[in-house]
Formats: structure tokens, C-alpha cells, sequence
């Protein structure tokens, strides 16, 4: 086998990546940040949500992005911070994904 490091490539780790200036928006495209599974209490306003930081904190991202420009320097130490910038995608075989 060639293959070194990673033993799986289904779940790369789910790295945070910038955290946005107070006022910015955060990028979350991730799937991840989505569990469409069930709902939390958001750690930030208590409402139910399906959104979750990078540290599977259950909080919308709205609510997110305020905490960060209420707490900018909180904010530095990366409770939230937005994806890594995409990389080009190499082209995936279709048919090995159920
Ligand atoms: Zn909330």
C-alpha cells in the first residue's frame, strides 16, 4: 500500500479555519456544522438548533456571529471561526457513496 497518514479519507478532521472580524459573517458550508439528526439548545439564546461550531457546540451561526462582535477578544481565542478555505476537488468516482 502506498497510502500513508490517513487510514480513512471519509471524515477529514473538521479543522476551523479564519475567525471573521467582529461584524463579519462566518463561512459554514460545511455539512458538518449541520446534524440534521436533532436539535440543541443554541449555547447563545437557548432556541433549538440544528447548526454546531466546529467544536460541536449546538449554536446558530447567527447568534455566532454576534457573540463574536460582542466578544472580539473572546473571539480571538476561536470558540468560532469559519471553515478552511475550500481546495479544488479532485474529481470523485460517483456510485461509492450509498
Ligand atoms: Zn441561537
Amino acid at each position: 500500500m502506498t497510502r500513508r497518514g490517513r487510514a480513512k479519507k471519509e471524515k477529514p478532521p473538521f479543522e476551523p479555519g479564519l475567525i471573521p472580524a467582529p461584524g463579519e459573517l462566518l463561512v459554514w458550508r460545511d455539512g458538518q456544522h449541520f446534524d440534521r439528526w436533532q436539535d440543541l439548545p443554541c449555547t447563545l439564546c437557548g432556541q433549538p438548533t440544528h447548526m454546531r461550531s466546529h467544536s460541536g457546540e449546538p449554536v446558530h451561526k447567527a447568534c455566532a456571529e454576534d457573540w463574536i462582535t460582542a466578544n472580539p477578544v473572546e473571539a480571538r481565542l476561536g470558540r468560532f471561526a469559519s471553515d478552511l478555505a475550500p481546495k479544488p476537488k479532485s474529481k470523485k468516482g460517483q456510485g461509492d457513496h450509498a
